[in-house]
């Protein structure tokens, strides 16, 4: 999955430049309305004050897309006294093309310019550039992973909006029920055979190339993986007896699991916040949400790899217990996209924009895209479907959580 995504000669998002919108394989929410990114604008003014309003401070979008959510909450906050001033943006971007959209998406210019230019051949270190989407200028810095930026610096608000569904999967699935306690063998005078590990019923779905060497397929690992003797158990502590007895397959996202606790350590010692966005939910686990996009439609995930989007629904349970096991640091939710949008003022925001919209066509335009933000999937909306979750210092509770 990661290789099929990000791979830097095949990769889906580090080869191809239309992959967002009406031409491209699928819509996320920020593309459906800029109130999204506005909202993030207000959540990111509302923890900035909550830490103390601190003069210098660093905003990280992880997974920017075309840029649209940083240029949307940039302009929205842009009146925040104090708020921009001392703020330099990092963007951590794999993708090559996607560095150069974000660049022309912010404005950006190079160090010293007041207006923007086109990028340079490299975004990665110099010449540095300069952000104008937010009527001020803002320094910007391009990173390939998170790695890069260092966790020590001032209070840094992280935003990671359809970030974690893109992280590879493991899948496993059940293929016996538990042998009894003991094993199949009889008991013996001399005492009960050793009890079996409770993983011994499950066996990892892996890929494999097909027998007549042309195209991939699915397939159970015929014993023990490393997953399957280390992350497998791990979880099914972590669930619980009675949770783990109901399920017939898995799926855990390590690097999700990682990002959310290495987002909870940077936040509990430099002090900021953190929100995750995407699809998925607290609560049970999934078991097989793998889905290939390509043109807005599902594809096989194994036909053509690098050529569709990959991603898997967010075991945001997961994530939580993730941050759960960092000293200091805490998470708030998941609460649903409707409820966390609503709380941080979709309802006004929307009619402002309204009053000052140029015309009826302009007003519905809005109204349209601020409904499908917040209305339940059963109506076409995205409310109920995506969900988001903050990590905060242990002892602060982020608005609207
Ligand atoms: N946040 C945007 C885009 C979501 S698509 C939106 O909601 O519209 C996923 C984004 O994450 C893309 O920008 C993709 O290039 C980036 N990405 C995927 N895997 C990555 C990785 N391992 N490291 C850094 N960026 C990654």
């Amino acid at each position: 999955m990661k290789e099929a995504l990000t791979n830097p000669h095949a990769g889906y998002y580090t080869t191809r430049d239309t992959v967002f919108g009406a031409a491209g394989d699928f819509v996320t929410a920020p593309e459906v309305s800029q109130i999204l990114g506005e909202l993030v604008g207000v959540w990111a003014a509302l923890e900035w004050t909550a830490a103390g309003s601190p003069p210098a401070c660093r905003i990280v979008e992880v997974g920017p897309g075309r840029g649209t959510l940083v240029a949307d909450m940039l302009r929205g906050v842009g009146h925040v006294p104090g708020f921009l001033g001392g703020a330099t943006l990092h963007l951590v971007e794999v993708s090559p093309t996607l560095r150069a959209a974000q660049w022309a998406t912010l404005g950006c210019g190079l160090e010293g310019s007041t207006t923007p230019s086109p990028p340079p051949p490299s975004l990665d270190g110099e010449p540095r550039a300069v952000a104008h989407a937010g009527g001020r200028p803002i320094p910007v810095r391009w990173h390939a992973s998170l790695a890069t930026l260092p966790p020590s610096a001032p209070p840094t608000l992280y935003i990671a909006h359809e970030f974690v569904d893109a992280l590879p999967v493991h899948q496993f699935v059940r293929v016996a029920k538990p042998p009894p306690r003991g094993g199949s063998g009889s008991i013996t005078r001399s005492g009960p055979l050793p009890r079996l590990p409770p993983t011994a019923a499950w066996r990892e779905r892996l890929v494999d190339v097909r027998p007549s060497g042309h195209g991939l397929r699915w397939v159970l690992a015929p014993g023990d993986t490393p997953a399957s003797r280390t992350l497998l158990p791990r979880r099914l502590a972590q669930l619980g007896a009675a949770e783990a007895s109901k399920l017939d397959a898995l799926e855990l996202c390590p690097a999700g699991a990682a990002f959310a606790a290495d987002l909870a350590y940077r936040v509990a010692s430099c002090g900021g916040s953190a929100l995750i966005m995407d699809y998925g939910r607290g609560g049970s686990p999934y078991g097989d949400s793998l889905v290939a996009l390509r043109s807005h439609g599902a594809v096989p995930p194994l036909a053509a790899p690098g050529t569709a989007d990959l991603s898997a629904r967010v075991d945001f349970g997961a994530l939580g217990d993730a941050v759960a096991d960092v000293p200091g640091g805490c998470s708030h939710g998941p609460i649903t996209q409707a409820v966390l949008l609503g709380g941080l003022g979709l309802t006004e925001r929307l009619h402002a924009l309204a009053d000052a919209a140029p015309d009826d066509a302009a007003v519905d335009a809005l109204v349209q895209g601020a409904t499908r933000l917040v209305a339940p999937d059963s109506q076409g909306g995205m409310g109920d479907t995506y969900v988001g979750m903050a990590i905060t210092p242990v002892g602060r509770k982020p608005v609207p959580f």
